[in-house]
């Protein structure tokens, strides 16, 4: 029988590292010994309370894992944050990612149907709607870790986008996601990456990954915004040429309205699009994009930590933009 040790999160910054039994597994469900979990900022929100979390719960829905029991054993598989049910209007009609009957990684109560549905823990279970891929020997596990959250969603907003070569790109918001995304713009081929964040430490990075600033009046043929600040999405819509495209994947708590000249938007054949969540083949698509590029990771991760050492990383959080948390090495 199969120890599960997990960190439940029991509300405020509050966790009780606890162990159960092994689950029976149900027809297509998956459990997944965890190698390594990422600290997503969207949980420090859910522990700090600015965003609503079931409780208690097992968080985290960042990670990379083998198979030990289900479908593909043995493979060493990342995930999706979306378990869907592949038969509702969305689903049929290609949007799983507003799936009617969706449940989320690491979002899910521990005294409901999906009690073990977060990667902080030694293992998660996987039900049958969660998209899984395999990952390569060349992808770390620490790389690999950001595939399923960061990477996928940035894959989303790019495809939204349409083609990214040859063409002016402003990535706005340098969290995770913004910074992978100046990577995935300049592997694609983009013509310039411009990058705005307020912190200078981010703007570095992004500099790093071959960005520049964005001086008073350029214009852009691609916008794509990760701050979530009403702000922030106005000025990603203002810099936008004539034909050009605004991606918005940042809002996703209430932040105000903008401002929007229908004119403007009308003669300059201008469009704004929104995405949230992802389609199983974003998954593949930035697992692809993690064994094709090297990035400055040193610089974007931080840790290992160990999980008995979560609650301490939510008191006082390491510095960088996602905190790994090593639950076992790979040869274990
Ligand atoms: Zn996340
Ligand atoms: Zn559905």
């Amino acid at each position: 029988m199969t120890t599960i040790n997990i960190q439940k999160w029991v509300g405020g910054s509050h966790f009780e590292y606890a162990s159960v039994e092994a689950p029976k597994l149900k027809i297509g469900e998956r459990l997944v010994k965890m190698h390594v979990a990422a600290v997503c900022g969207s949980d420090r929100h859910t522990v700090s309370g600015r965003r609503p979390g079931a409780c208690p719960s097992v968080l985290g829905h960042e990670g990379v894992g083998t198979v030990v029991m289900g479908p593909d054993v043995e493979k060493r598989v990342v995930f999706s944050v979306t378990s869907v049910c592949g038969q509702c209007t969305n689903c049929a009609r290609g949007l799983t990612a507003k799936c009617e009957r969706v449940m989320k990684v690491g979002h899910e109560s521990f005294e409901g149907e999906w009690p073990l549905s977060g990667t902080y823990a030694s293992h998660i279970v996987l039900p049958e709607g969660v998209t899984v891929v395999e990952v390569p020997d060349s992808v770390s596990d620490e790389v690999a870790s950001i595939a399923g959250c960061s990477v996928a969603t940035v894959m989303a907003a790019v495809e939204a986008v349409g083609t990214i070569a040859g063409r002016d790109v402003f990535v706005n918001g340098l969290g995770m996601l913004g910074l992978v995304a100046v990577a995935v713009a300049k592997s694609r081929g983009a013509s310039r990456v411009f990058a705005y964040d307020p912190f200078e430490t981010r703007m570095e990075q992004a500099f790093l990954l071959g960005a520049q600033p964005i001086k008073p009046g350029e214009e852009v043929d691609v916008s794509l915004e990760f701050s979530g600040s009403a702000a922030g999405v106005s000025s990603a819509i203002s810099v936008l040429g004539i034909g050009g495209t605004a991606v918005l994947a940042g809002s996703v708590a209430p932040d105000g309205t903008i401002d929007v000249d229908p004119e403007w938007m009308v003669r300059g054949w201008r469009t704004i699009k929104g995405v949230h969540n992802y389609e199983p083949r974003h998954l593949q698509d930035a697992v692809d994009f993690l064994s094709t590029v090297e990035l400055p990771w040193d610089t974007l991760l931080s840790g290992p930590i160990a999980l008995e050492d979560l609650p301490e990383e939510f008191a006082h959080p390491h510095p960088g933009l996602r905190t790994l948390v090593r639950i076992t090495a790979p040869s274990d």
